[in-house]
């Protein structure tokens, strides 16, 4: 079994690797993922060491979490499991008391188990404000005082709406994506002190800028302007060129951020799996993260708007949007 570091979750007893498994590609977010594939790739994860799984009922509109639960017989309690709920298509939310409570039945049957470890109301910043910190939380408080769930929290892209309810201090975990890896670092800034302050566990997902920071490069539904798909690309092709191998690099920056509890990789094969784990033992060339961070240049710390334009990071942080 490969060396595995785990942390834990803020104030939860949930003890997670540092490298957690990203679910979503098993929904075809990245391309036809065959079902064996996925279900070697999930027990060859935890066969090494991996303990956090992330999924939701939007990816693949319940495909994931469907080939999760099949993956997952028989190894339930080898794992820290951690489902959404609130969102179910590109442009589909329901962030009522009532889906919620429909919506985590569904995810525990598609999921083969009676719990998770963690439920998060899905991109809270396509919701209302308001319904989501008056209605949504504590309707997952409610899900978790009927034991179907473990822990609660939040997930979105605009770090001003996460930052707004975990001062609410009614959240145990919060997961933030695309928010500090090699192209941005702005979590640092504008949620990690909350989130630390009010011992609220942080999960950073999309180390890989969902895709872009590989070879193929950003899926087409992937949201970020031409310019950074653009660099993300120039950067991939001078790492190479230099020997190095993005990907690797940016895993690499994404775990030596330790305010965090795990990273989450979407992954969808073995040799995925294996090639992280490599990752996780290894160290970044300074000189070669300079050179790519070079590229970057000054597209760094660039996002792009997601969700409500009054729930929007230029309005509520005063971050421009690209
Ligand atoms: P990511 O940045 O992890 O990139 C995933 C892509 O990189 C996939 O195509 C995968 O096959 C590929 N990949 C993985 N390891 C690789 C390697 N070593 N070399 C080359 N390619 C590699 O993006 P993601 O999957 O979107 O994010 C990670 C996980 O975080 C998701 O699967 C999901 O579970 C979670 N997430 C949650 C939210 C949210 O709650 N709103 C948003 C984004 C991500």
């Amino acid at each position: 079994m490969a060396t595995m570091e785990y942390r834990e979750i803020g104030c939860t007893d949930l003890r997670v690797s540092i490298l957690g498994f990203g679910a979503a590609p098993l929904g075809n977010a990245y391309g036809e993922t065959n079902p064996e594939d996925a279900t070697r790739a999930v027990h060859h994860a935890i066969h090494q060491g991996i303990n956090f799984f992330d999924v939701s009922p939007y990816y693949g509109l319940t495909l994931a979490e469907e080939r999760l639960g099949v993956a997952l017989k028989g190894h339930r309690n080898e794992v820290v499991l951690m489902t959404k709920c609130g969102r179910y298509g590109l442009d589909n939310f329901d962030f009522s008391a009532a889906r919620l409570h429909h919506s985590i039945d569904e995810s525990l049957t598609r999921l083969r188990t009676d719990h998770v470890d963690i439920l998060l109301a899905h991109d809270i910043e396509f919701g209302d404000m308001q319904q989501i910190l008056e209605e949504t939380i504590p309707a997952l408080r409610k899900i978790q005082q009927q034991g179907k769930t473990r822990y609660i929290g939040v997930s979105g892209l605009p770090l001003g709406v996460l930052k707004q309810a975990v001062e609410t201090k009614l959240l145990d975990v919060v997961l933030s994506y695309c928010r500090y890896n090699l192209m941005i670092q702005d979590l640092d800034r504008y949620l990690t002190p909350v989130a630390k302050k009010l011992n609220v566990g942080l999960i950073n997902a999309s180390p890989l800028h969902m895709g872009m920071l590989t070879k193929s490069g950003a899926p087409d539904w992937h949201p970020a302007p031409q310019a950074l798909k653009k660099v993300s690309h120039d950067a991939f092709e001078y790492c190479q060129k230099l020997g190095g191998s993005l990907p690797e690099v940016a895993l690499r920056f994404a775990l030596d951020y330790l305010p965090v509890a795990s990273t989450l990789v979407g992954m969808r094969s073995v040799a995925e799996v294996d090639r992280n784990l490599k990752t996780v033992a290894s160290t970044n060339d300074p000189a070669l993260l300079e050179a790519v961070q070079h590229v970057i240049g000054s597209m760094m710390n660039r996002t792009w708007p997601s969700g409500r334009l009054e729930n929007s990071d230029a309005l509520l942080l005063g971050i421009p949007q690209s």
